[in-house]
C-alpha cells in the first residue's frame, strides 16, 4: 500500500504500520516529492487522513522517522579522499527533493563523514552501546515523571505541545540569548526553534540536569545543519 497506505477501501500504509516504532527511510530524495510532502501530516499531528469519494479515514500514524541521504548523488561531495563529479545544478536538484518544510519537522540532522582507516584502527573503547541503553533508560522514566501528573496523554519530550515546551524548557538569560542569536543568524523558523528546545530538554535528561543549560541549547543547535544548508 506504499508508505502513505490508500487502495479504494483505504488501507494503512507503512507510516501506520510504524505506528509507536521506528520508520527508517533509506535513500530519502529517491521518495516521489508528493509521497514525502504527504508525510508532514503524520509528523505534526501523529495520524494520516486517507480522502476518497465515498469516505475519508485516519489512520494513527505516530512513528519515529530515520531518514538517511546522500550529501549529493554520487556521495562523495565534501569527502575527504573521493572526488565529488557531481555539478552544482546536479546537487541542488538533488538536495531540493527534500523541502524546508519536511526538514523543518525532523528534530535532528546530522552529518556523517566516512570513517578513515586510522579511526576505524583506533583503539581508545568508545562509550559502549549497553552503557548508553542505561542513559537512554534514565532519561525515558525521568520524562514519565514530569508528565505522569499532565493532564495531556504524554510520554516523551518529543511529544510536547507549545505550553508544555514553555513549563519544562524555563531558560536562563545566558540561554535566551544562545537561542535568539542562533534564530537570527540561521534564519530558523519557529517550528525549528521548539524542535531545538525539545532536543535540548531530552540532552539535558540524559545528563541528568534539571535545569536547561547553555551546553545543551548550544548542541541542540547544532543538529539543525540541513537548516543552514538549504536556507542560507
Ligand atoms: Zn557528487
Amino acid at each position: 500500500m506504499g508508505l502513505i497506505g490508500g487502495g479504494a477501501i483505504p488501507r494503512p500504509g507503512e507510516v501506520s504500520l510504524a505506528h509507536n516504532g521506528v520508520l527508517f527511510l533509506d535513500e530519502l530524495p529517491e521518495f516521489p516529492r508528493n509521497v514525502l510532502e504527504v508525510m508532514r501530516q503524520p509528523l505534526e499531528d501523529g495520524t494520516v487522513c486517507i480522502a476518497r469519494a465515498a469516505m475519508s479515514l485516519t489512520f494513527p500514524a505516530r512513528f519515529m522517522l530515520a531518514a538517511a541521504m546522500n550529501p549529493c548523488p554520487c556521495g562523495f561531495h565534501n569527502d575527504r579522499t573521493r572526488e565529488c563529479h557531481c555539478t552544482p545544478p546536479m546537487i541542488q536538484r538533488y538536495i531540493s527533493k527534500i523541502s524546508g518544510p519536511l526538514l523543518d519537522r525532523i528534530d535532528i540532522h546530522i552529518d556523517v563523514p566516512a570513517v578513515n582507516y586510522k579511526e576505524m584502527r583506533s583503539t581508545t573503547e568508545p562509550e559502549s552501546s549497553a552503557r548508553i541503553l542505561e542513559r537512554v533508560i534514565r532519561a525515558r522514566e525521568i520524562q514519565l515523571t514530569r508528565f505522569a501528573s499532565g493532564r495531556e496523554k504524554l510520554y516523551c519530550n518529543a511529544q510536547m505541545p507549545p505550553q508544555s515546551i514553555r513549563k519544562f524548557c524555563e531558560l536562563s538569560a545566558d540561554c535566551e540569548r544562545l537561542i535568539e542569536r542562533a534564530m537570527a543568524q540561521q534564519g530558523l523558523s519557529a517550528r525549528a526553534h521548539d524542535r531545538i528546545l525539545k532536543v535540548a530538554r531530552t540532552i539535558a535528561d540524559l545528563d541528568g540536569i534539571p535545569q536547561l543549560e547553555p551546553k545543551h541549547i548550544a548542541e541542540a543547535i547544532q543538529y539543525r545543519t540541513l537548516d543552514r544548508t538549504f536556507w542560507a
